[in-house]
């Protein structure tokens, strides 16, 4: 472990280059350093840039970038343990939530791959008008241009692959630049797809000073898309900025979720228990705002605490736990103050809201008015709410009040209702009879509102990043 995370270079034009100067990676839970990482500025940026549209001047045919693709998933399959062990460490993330992810991004590269080879223009129906009589058409999906990549820290693999591998399979070289606190897991993609055989200059990776590094992926007009997930305040003036590129925006959520008093409960309470804290709630879509039928609430509130209280918050690295650090003290001393504010404000804290050594222990609180921040904005931490509702119409008026819209849920055993809810929660994608915080890496996924303008899954990520050109034939 620690050989592997003493020092990464950057991968620039296909070289492991060094800057001279280092940026040092701390554990969020005990503090040491895990490693350090060459740092770029904006001189490694744009030579990033000058050589990913180098790279494009000699396109790889899809077989080719499928082929990559594949053997990228496969050598992370080897490296599966390895790869959980990085996540863990630079992250926080229990070990076993780092194992899921690592088989997530396994997925998310095999995905990439079928999308690699299927990908296709369409025929145009030219005698469907007088004009077009006597002349074939069709369509071409170009790739869109060099692509600059940001990612946050709480998929550090797996949201590096949503980037990396459409924007591959849509014949796009990319600009990386992750997040600072968890480089290494995507420096190891970069390994990764080195190995694979990605000719220099496809895939380049910065770590350094995000405005900076921003800054040369927003200028440069040849970075033609930018793709960034993270926080809206970022990403929306990110795009703000780039009017001119298309900027993809996977952001925030405040996730609710609906328990009708027809809903198995023992079930509901099992999964939103896992949801809403695992890694400590640091997930776009954790569970955070449950809505509970009033003659349910009392028998949810009965199975789900208990199994809250038996989550096992401590070291991530302990095979045990389920609930580990915040990414830092920060982001710490922030869910606390929005904890003290929903007390003084007459909430009830039915279990946690403190801290058990350095961590915040799985917190529930009931009686919260919608204008706290823990009602309706993120929380990003172990924390979510409970509050009854009596009909339909009220519930989903409760959970569309947030400028958010990623994923919602309901569990019902009531088609109609689960169906009517499905049609009226303003979200990217509801689920029903299953956390919201569920995401199979194939899915369309995308918010609504303030949680973006866009969807991943590499289908639907690879159609984003490519365009359409079309060709007609005078017959
Ligand atoms: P963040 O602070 O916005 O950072 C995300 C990325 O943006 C990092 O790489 C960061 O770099 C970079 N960045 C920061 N300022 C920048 C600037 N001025 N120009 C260019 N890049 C800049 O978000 P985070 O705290 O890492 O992630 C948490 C947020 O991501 C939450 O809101 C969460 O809901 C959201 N998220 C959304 C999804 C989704 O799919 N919808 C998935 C996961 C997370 P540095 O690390 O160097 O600051």
């Amino acid at each position: 472990m620690a050989a592997l995370l003493s020092e990464r270079k950057l991968l620039l034009a296909g070289e492991w280059v060094e800057t001279g100067a280092w940026a040092e990676v701390r554990s969020p839970y005990s503090g040491d350093v895990v490693g350090r990482v060459a740092r770029a500025g904006a001189a490694e940026a744009r030579r990033a840039v000058d050589a990913a549209e180098a790279a494009m001047r000699d396109p790889l045919p899809a077989h080719r970038r499928a082929e990559i693709l594949v053997r990228v998933a496969g050598q992370l399959g080897r490296r599966h343990e390895e790869a959980a062990q990085l996540i863990s460490a630079e992250a926080g993330k229990p070990l076993k939530a780092a194992r899921v992810e690592v088989s997530r991004a396994m997925s998310t590269f095999t995905m990439a791959a079928v999308e690699a080879r299927k990908l296709a223009g369409e025929m145009v129906p030219m005698d469907a008008s007088q004009a077009g009589v006597g002349k074939l058409a069709f369509t071409l999906r170009q790739p869109v241009g060099v692509v600059g990549a940001i990612s946050p820290f709480n998929f550090p693999l797996n949201l590096v692959a949503h980037k990396i591998a459409p924007a591959l399979a849509a014949g796009c070289a990319v600009v990386l630049k992750p997040a600072s606190q968890t480089p290494f897991s995507a420096l190891l993609l970069a390994e990764l797809e080195a190995e694979a055989g990605l000719p220099p200059g496809w895939l380049n990776v910065l770590v350094g000073p995000a405005a900076e590094i921003g800054d040369v992926l927003v200028e440069d007009d040849r970075v033609r898309a930018i793709t960034f997930t993270g926080s809206g305040d970022v990403g929306w003036t990110l795009a703000e900025r780039a009017a001119r590129k298309r900027v993809k925006l996977e952001l925030g959520n405040a996730t609710p979720v609906i328990v009708a008093a027809d809903a198995d409960l023992d079930d509901a309470a099992t999964r939103l228990a896992a949801n809403a804290f695992s890694f400590a709630g640091q997930s776009c879509i954790s569970v955070q705002r449950i809505y509970v039928q009033r003659e349910a609430y009392d028998p949810l509130l009965e199975r789900f605490l208990p199994r809250v209280e038996a989550l096992v918050v401590g070291d991530p690295a302990d095979e045990a736990t389920d609930v580990g650090p915040l990414i830092d003290r920060d982001a710490r001393e922030r869910v606390l103050a929005w904890i003290e504010e929903a007390r003084a404000a007459g909430a009830r804290v039915l279990t946690g809201g403190d801290l058990e050594g350095e961590l915040v222990r799985p917190t529930v609180i009931a009686d919260v008015g919608p204008e706290l921040r823990v009602s309706c904005e993120e929380v990003f931490g172990p924390v979510c709410t409970v509050t009854p509702y009596d009909t339909l119409d009220d519930a989903i008026a409760l959970a569309n009040g947030t400028r958010y819209g990623l994923q919602a849920g309901i569990f019902t055993s009531d088609l109609k209702a689960a169906l009517a809810a499905a049609g009226r929660l303003e979200f990217g994608g509801v689920t029903v009879n299953e956390a919201p915080t569920f995401r199979a890496d194939q899915m369309p996924y995308g918010g609504v509102k303030d949680s973006g303008n866009t969807r991943e899954g590499p289908a639907y990520a690879v159609r984003e990043l490519t365009e359409e050109r079309l060709v007609v034939i005078e017959l």
